[in-house]
């Protein structure tokens, strides 16, 4: 049995350490984190729902209803008339025949990649996606192919050489680090004139893109038959737990049959699911949320711009400035949480090597004031490395 110590020392010494804050209380931008109060700006609670009061009531009312735990898998006992109610909804909220819920979008992605492709196929992702979907992607034993960053004529190019077998392209909708919005519809031509399934994680573009929040495909007015499989979470902008994945009759049905991730494991409480209705209605019609955000969004952008700092182009919430090395990431960090304002540095391998940034997050629960404070000390940090 090796030792771990090694490992573990050379993260330290390479900046690349990572470890938990012990938050007191419920999600808001101002925290308390191991025992100091900050304002916190890397939070994916984007429509600041995670602790809004009817959402926390239909919790309460779920847990005198269904009780605390949900007792078994789906195909068991475990699945109750509120994840029944929750799905129809979820369905009708994107515009698709059907949905169907998962523990997390992490089983999601894994349980919905291996249930349509295998040996003798291949699966395509954009270099950035998300862990889980590369994880996924592993996992399903499809030849592995990855595609440049948003770049559609690669994928074209790749997805023409393929000579057999079936195609699954995943990307995010909007990508969870850099906060730019995938290239959808040229995406689901391609896919389209090539046969292959295109699936979208839209972990990060439900709630807060779309008319009524339903994300990057209503963005861009996509419908099921240009992108035939949707993956949503309901942890980040609908501010509970969990995840959806929803496309046709016979997708969902498929994944009922086949999807391990969804078959052997616990449904989550039932209690969460009457939270996320209530939740899914107020992101439907509060759209002042959305907008809000926007406002914060391009207040955040035009003050940074004048300090001059690296930001990177970003339509979303998620605005990253970037650090490049580990190290500076660290340090402007610890510089603004010196401030009193908490933003994570995200470095390797989250994001590739040289590409450490700080991954400022905004949330339709902050305001002016507090984005000025941010920008307040954002400045100074531009003084110092200036230096
Ligand atoms: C957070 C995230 C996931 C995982 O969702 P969980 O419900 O937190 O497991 C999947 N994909 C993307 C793009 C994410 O950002």
């Amino acid at each position: 049995m090796k030792s771990l110590t090694p490992e573990l020392e050379r993260r330290r010494r390479e900046h690349l350490y990572r470890r938990r804050r012990v938050a007191a209380g419920a999600q808001q931008p101002e925290l308390v984190m191991d025992g100091k109060p900050l304002l916190t700006f890397c939070s994916n609670d984007y429509l600041g729902l995670a602790n809004h009061p009817e959402v926390i009531a239909a919790l309460k009312k779920g847990a005198d209803q269904y009780g605390a735990g949900s007792g078994a898998a789906h195909l068991v006992t475990g699945h109750s008339s509120a994840h029944h109610a929750l799905e129809e909804e979820l369905a009708s909220f994107c515009g698709r025949d059907r949905a169907l819920l998962f523990s997390t979008g992490y089983m999601a992605n894994q349980g919905v990649i291996a249930a349509l492709v295998g040996r003798g196929d291949a699966v395509y992702q954009d270099r950035l996606n998300h862990a889980s979907l590369i994880d996924g992607g592993l996992l399903s034993r499809a030849q592995f192919k990855r595609f440049r960053h948003a770049d559609h004529a690669h994928l074209r190019e790749q997805l023409t050489a393929q000579e057999k077998g079936e195609a699954l392209v995943a990307t995010d909708g909007v990508f969870s680090m850099d906060g730019d919005i995938a290239p959808l519809p040229e995406m689901a031509e391609i896919c389209a004139r090539q046969g292959a399934w295109l699936m979208v994680d839209d972990a990060h573009g439900i709630g807060v893109l779309g008319e009524q929040g339903q994300g990057s495909l209503a963005h861009f007015g996509l419908n099921q038959d240009q992108v035939p499989i949707l993956m949503g979470t309901l942890g980040k902008g609908i501010g509970t737990f969990g995840a959806f994945v929803a496309g046709s009759d016979d997708l969902i049905e498929t994944l009922i049959q086949q999807a391990r991730s969804y078959i052997f494991t616990t449904a989550t409480p039932p209690a969460v699911a009457e939270a996320t209705r209530a939740s899914l209605k107020l992101v439907r019609q509060e759209s002042w949320r959305r907008e809000r955000l926007q406002s914060l969004i391009q207040q955040f952008r035009h003050g940074v711009e004048q300090l001059g700092l690296p930001l990177m182009a970003s339509p979303t919430p998620i605005q990253p400035l970037l650090a490049g090395s580990a190290e500076q990431a660290l340090r402007w960090s610890q510089q603004l949480e010196q401030q009193g304002i908490l933003v994570s540095a995200i470095r390797p391998p989250t994001v590739p090597e040289g590409s450490a940034r700080l991954r400022v997050t905004l949330s339709a629960s902050h305001d002016e004031k507090q984005v000025e404070r941010l920008l307040d000390a954002l400045a100074t940090l531009q003084i110092e490395e200036a230096v």
